[in-house]
């Protein structure tokens, strides 16, 4: 009956759902860039912050192109309320992290935060499901508040255009000791230039010994 009323329709393609299908159809799954190959993703991700940030280990599911199934699905994400996308992907890899030996000492999971106005809008982190989910696979805490996000203000607008120095970032750490020697998993859901990324890690960096593993659902 509930079916009836609210028929259940593909993420990507707005298709009607067979009973067995769960949130994307089987065509739009067979048509997702799924990077399958974990060791290749990782060799992506950490090509594009060599030399930059130190990472560990670093995971992806999805290849991002314009105008494809994955932007369509991270769009619902984002911005439709499809909230159960975020912690499908987080169960799909959160599964295959599960096994694999070097995820075994992370300590904690950290989402990449949304500033306290974006987050009113928009109602939830995006990243949120995904990450809890991974978390959960590893038997590790997620931790969201801990890494956050202020909102710039025009005065720090106004500084920074008769300032050459970039300021320190928007993004901080709250209790800094809480991460002494702890290895992060630090999620987003996608990665393009991964400038987000790189500012997060010198926050986080800042605590000692810290090591920084990343997981994200797309990379462009
Ligand atoms: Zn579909």
């Amino acid at each position: 009956m509930i079916n009836l009323l609210f028929p259940k329709v593909c993420n990507a393609c707005k298709s009607l759902l067979l009973k067995e299908e769960i949130l994307i159809c089987t065509t739009c799954r067979h048509s997702l860039s799924v990077i399958n190959n974990l060791n290749f993703g990782e060799q992506l991700i950490k090509q594009l912050f060599f030399g930059k940030i130190v990472i560990e280990n670093a995971s992806v599911l999805l290849k991002f192109e314009k105008k494809g199934i994955t932007q369509e699905l991270l769009h619902n994400m984002k911005y439709r309320g499809k909230k159960d996308l975020s912690s499908f992907f987080g169960k799909w890899l959160g599964d295959e992290l599960k096994e694999k030996p070097s995820y075994k000492d992370i300590d904690l999971v950290i989402p990449v935060p949304l500033d306290k106005k974006r987050l009113k809008k928009r109602g939830y982190n995006q990243v949120e499901g995904f990450g809890v989910e991974i978390a959960k696979a590893l038997q590790v805490p997620y931790l969201d508040k801990i890494l956050i996000k202020d909102i710039k203000t025009n005065s720090q607008v106004f500084k920074k255009r008769f300032n050459r120095f970039h300021t320190a970032g928007v993004f901080r750490i709250v209790q800094p000791k809480l991460l002494d020697h702890q290895h992060v998993l630090l999620v987003d859901d996608i990665i393009t230039t991964g400038a987000t990324i790189e500012k997060c890690a010198h926050q986080l960096f800042k605590s000692k010994q810290v090591k920084l593993s990343l997981a994200t659902i797309a990379i462009a």
